[in-house]
C-alpha cells in the first residue's frame, strides 16, 4: 500500500553536499575545499577543476542536462539561465562538458535586473561568481550553482553578497571580543538562522477568477466572511486531507533538496499554514528559504492549489510573516546568546545581549526598513502583526536582571544565586520565561532572537545581513572600549551597565498591539515608521551609510541605489494595484451592479428599497473610481520622484481604501448570482 520511501533514503539526494562530494572528488581536493571555506581563502584553479568534474559526473548521473548559475538579484526572487552540458564533438556526436571556468564565473545579461542606476545601460553585462560555501543542487534536471551577482564594474547587484560580507564582519568582531573575554579557542563565529514560513493555500480555480489575486497576489476587496478566525478552530487544528497531501509532497521535495522541513501546522487564519525548517548557517538558510518559497508555489500547482505568499492576501484576518530566528555560535558549538551555566558564560551572554540591545536601539530605522515594502505595509501595525515600532522583548526574568544591573542592585529573584553587579552573575533564564509574546517585532526566545517583522514573501538576506552588521558594529565598539580601559573586569562590568542603561528604552515586554504602546514608545523617543514611504528617507541616512560602509557591506553608491530600487518597487506595486482595482471595477463590478438593478422588477415595494441601496452605492463607487483614475493619471504625469512616492503612499492607497469600502458594502447586498468574483467564504472555506 504505502510505497513511499523512508525519508532518510532520499534526504539531500539532489544536493552536492559534503557526503556526496566525498564520492566524486579526490580526497586532497575535498580537503582543500574545506580549508578554503573555513578560511575564506581563494580556491586554486586545479581544485575548482576537480570539483567541477565531480559535480558534472554526479549531475549527469542524476539525469541533469543543463547547469545554471543560480543567483538572487534585487527583485528578492531567484534567477537562473540554463546552459546545456552538451557540445558537438565535431563528428556527428556530442560530449558533456563543464569546466572550472564555467563553475566559477558566469556572465548573465544583467540589463533587466534592477540596479537602481548602478549599471549603465550600455554595459549590460553582469557577473555571477560561484559561492563555494553553499551547496549546488539539482532542480528540474538543472544543476544549480549558488552564486553571487555583481555588475561589470564590480558593484553588488544581489542579496547574497551583503549577507556573506556581514557574516564575515560579525565573525571578525565577535572573535575579537571573545579574545578579550579570555577565550583563546574560538576561531570562527557563525550566524544560524531558522526561517519559519507562513503561507495561504487556496483553490486554483477560484484564484484564476480574481484578477487581483493573479496580478497582485492579494485581494483588493472582499466583504468579511460571516466567520473569520474568532473561533480559533483552525490554529493547530487537524489538517485536511487535501492539505496533508500537499504537505507530504512539499516535504518530499524539500527533503530531497536537503531542506530539513521540520514542523508544519495550520495557522491562525483560515486557509493559512506554516512550515518551519531546522535552523542552519545563515547563507544556507537564506538559499534554502528562497528555494522553499519556489517549491511551495510549484507543489501547490500540482495539487490544483495556489500558494499565496503575499503578506496580506485577505483583509480582516491574519496576514503572513516570516519569523527569522537568529543566533550566533562559535565553532566549538557554543551559542553566544545562551545565558550559560558558569559565571564567565553569564558575563559573555550579558555583553552580547547588551550589544544587541544597543545595536537595535541605535539602528532601529535600518531594521525597520529591512521589512518595509508595499506588501508588508498591509500587515505591520495591524492588530495581528507586530507593530511598526521596533522594540525588543526579553521576558520578565531577564528584564529584572537588566534592571538590577542598571541600578547596581543585588538581584535575588528567581535565581539560586544572588546577582550582585561587580560580582559574577549567575543566570538561569527559563526557556518558558521568554514566553510567547507574539506582539513583539524582535523577541528573545531562550538562546536566539526572533525577528517577526519580516514579511512572508521577502528574502531574509537583508534583514539577516543588518542584524549581523549591527551586532558586528556594537561588538567592535565594545572591544575598542574594553581595550582602551585595559580590559579589566571592572571595565567590563561598567561597560555592560552603561550599554544596558543607555538602551533600556528599547526593551518592551508589554502588549505591542495595545494603543497605549504607541504613546509610550513616543515618550521613549522610539520611532514609529508606519509605512514604506516613511522608511525611504531613513534607510540611506548618514548614520546607516557609515555603519554599512565601515563594516564593508556596501559602498555609499550601493546603498543609495538600493533605496532607489525600494522606492521604485514600492511605487510599481501600488500603481499595479490601483490599475487592477480600476479594471475590476469598470469591467466587473459596475456591470454587476447594473445587472442586479435590472433584475429587480420593482413590482414589490421592498425591491425599490434594494434598488435605492444598490443604486446609491453604485453611484458612490463610480465617483470613487473616477477619483482613483484621476490620481493614476496624475501619477503617470508626475516626474518628481518624491512626489510620486507620496502620491502612491498617501493618495492612491487612500483612493483604493475608499473604493474598497464601497465595493465591500455592495458585495454584502448584491444577489450572489450577479457578483462576478469568488467571495471570502469561497476563497477561505473551500478546502
Ligand atoms: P516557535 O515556537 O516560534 O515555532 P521553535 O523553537 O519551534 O519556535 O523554533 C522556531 C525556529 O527556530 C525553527 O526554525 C528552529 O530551527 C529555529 N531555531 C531553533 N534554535 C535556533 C538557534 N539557536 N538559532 C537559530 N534558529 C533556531
Ligand atoms: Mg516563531
Amino acid at each position: 500500500m504505502n510505497n513511499r520511501k523512508n525519508a532518510g533514503e532520499y534526504f539531500g539526494s539532489l544536493v552536492f553536499n559534503e557526503g556526496t562530494m566525498r564520492d566524486y572528488i579526490p580526497e586532497t581536493s575535498l580537503k582543500a575545499w574545506q580549508e578554503s571555506v573555513k578560511n575564506r581563502s581563494v580556491l586554486p584553479e586545479k581544485i575548482a577543476a576537480d570539483i567541477a568534474d565531480g559535480m558534472k559526473r554526479w549531475a549527469l548521473e542524476q539525469g541533469a542536462t543543463h547547469y545554471t548559475h543560480w543567483f538572487q538579484p534585487l527583485t528578492g526572487e531567484t534567477a537562473e539561465k540554463h546552459e546545456g552540458f552538451l557540445i558537438p564533438d565535431g563528428r556527428d556526436g556530442f560530449r558533456m562538458e563543464f569546466s572550472s571556468k564555467e563553475l566559477i564565473k558566469g556572465e548573465p545579461d544583467a540589463s533587466s535586473f534592477p540596479s537602481g542606476g548602478l549599471r549603465s545601460t550600455f554595459e549590460a553585462r553582469g557577473y555571477s561568481a560561484w559561492d563555494p560555501t553553499s551547496y549546488a543542487f539539482i532542480k528540474d534536471k538543472v544543476l544549480c550553482i549558488p552564486t553571487i551577482f555583481c555588475s561589470y564594474a564590480g558593484e553588488v547587484l544581489d542579496k547574497k553578497t551583503p549577507l556573506l560580507r556581514s557574516s564575515e564582519a560579525l565573525d571578525r568582531e565577535a572573535v575579537r571580543v571573545l579574545r578579550l573575554l579570555g577565550d583563546n579557542e574560538t576561531k570562527r563565529v557563525t550566524t544560524n538562522i531558522g526561517a519559519e514560513q507562513e503561507y495561504f493555500l487556496i483553490r486554483k480555480d477560484l484564484f484564476l477568477q480574481r484578477e487581483d489575486l493573479r496580478l497582485c497576489g492579494r485581494t483588493l476587496f472582499g466583504a468579511d466572511a460571516p466567520k473569520k478566525q474568532e473561533l480559533d478552530d483552525h490554529y493547530y487544528g487537524a489538517i485536511r486531507p487535501e492539505i496533508t497531501a500537499f504537505m507530504q509532497d512539499l516535504n518530499d521535495e524539500l527533503w530531497k533538496l536537503g531542506i530539513c522541513a521540520k514542523t508544519e501546522h495550520n495557522e491562525v487564519a483560515p486557509a493559512q499554514y506554516e512550515m518551519a525548517p531546522f535552523f542552519g548557517p545563515a547563507n544556507m538558510a537564506n538559499d534554502q528559504n528562497q528555494l522553499t518559497m519556489e517549491i511551495m508555489k510549484r507543489v501547490a500547482e500540482r495539487h490544483d492549489l495556489v500558494c499565496l505568499l503575499n503578506e496580506k492576501p485577505f483583509a480582516g484576518i491574519n496576514g503572513s510573516g516570516k519569523h527569522v530566528n537568529w543566533s550566533i555560535s562559535t565553532d566549538g558549538g557554543e551559542n553566544l546568546f545562551s545565558p550559560g551555566k558558569t559565571p564567565a558564560e553569564n558575563t559573555r551572554f550579558l555583553l552580547f545581549l547588551a550589544a544587541f540591545l544597543k545595536g537595535v536601539d541605535e539602528y532601529s530605522e535600518l531594521l525597520r526598513s529591512s521589512a518595509a515594502y508595499a506588501g508588508n505595509d498591509n500587515r505591520l501595525g495591524g492588530q495581528e502583526a507586530p507593530p511598526a515600532i521596533i522594540s525588543v522583548f526579553i521576558g520578565s526574568d531577564l528584564e529584572k536582571v537588566v534592571d538590577a544591573i542598571i541600578r547596581e542592585e543585588t538581584y535575588d529573584g528567581a535565581y539560586d544565586d544572588a546577582l550582585a553587579v561587580g560580582k559574577d552573575v549567575h543566570l538561569q533564564i527559563g526557556r518558558d520565561n521568554t514566553d510567547r509574546n507574539r506582539t513583539s517585532p524582535l523577541a528573545f526566545t531562550g538562546n536566539k532572537f526572533e525577528f517577526r517583522m519580516i514579511g512572508s514573501s521577502q528574502s531574509i538576506a537583508s534583514p539577516a545581513a543588518y542584524l549581523n552588521t549591527i551586532m558586528a558594529q556594537e561588538l567592535k565598539e565594545a572591544a575598542d572600549e574594553l581595550e582602551a580601559a585595559g580590559n579589566t573586569k571592572e571595565a567590563l562590568t561598567a561597560l555592560i551597565r552603561k550599554m544596558l542603561k543607555e538602551h533600556r528604552r528599547i526593551v518592551f515586554n508589554g502588549n505591542g498591539y495595545d494603543e497605549a504602546w504607541i504613546e509610550e514608545a513616543k515618550r521613549r523617543g522610539l520611532k514609529n515608521l508606519r509605512n514604506t514611504a516613511e522608511t525611504i528617507p531613513e534607510y540611506a541616512s548618514e548614520k546607516n551609510i557609515r555603519l554599512l560602509t565601515e563594516n564593508g557591506i556596501y559602498t555609499r553608491k550601493e546603498i543609495e541605489s538600493r533605496n532607489e530600487i525600494r522606492r521604485e518597487k514600492y511605487c510599481s506595486v501600488i500603481t499595479i494595484e490601483a490599475r487592477t482595482l480600476d479594471e475590476m471595477i469598470r469591467k466587473g463590478i459596475l456591470g454587476a451592479v447594473e445587472a442586479y438593478l435590472n433584475s429587480l422588477t420593482l413590482r414589490y415595494a421592498f425591491e425599490q428599497k434594494l434598488a435605492d441601496e444598490a443604486g446609491e452605492l453604485g453611484g458612490k463607487l463610480l465617483e470613487a473610481t473616477q477619483q482613483l483614475e484621476a490620481d493614476i493619471r496624475r501619477l503617470d504625469a508626475c516626474a518628481d520622484e518624491g512626489e510620486k512616492l507620496s502620491l502612491c503612499s498617501e493618495v492612491l492607497t487612500a483612493d483604493m481604501r475608499t473604493c474598497r469600502s464601497v465595493i465591500d458594502s455592495l458585495e454584502k447586498i448584491i444577489d450572489s448570482r450577479f457578483w462576478p468574483y469568488p467571495d471570502y467564504t469561497e476563497l477561505l472555506f473551500s478546502i
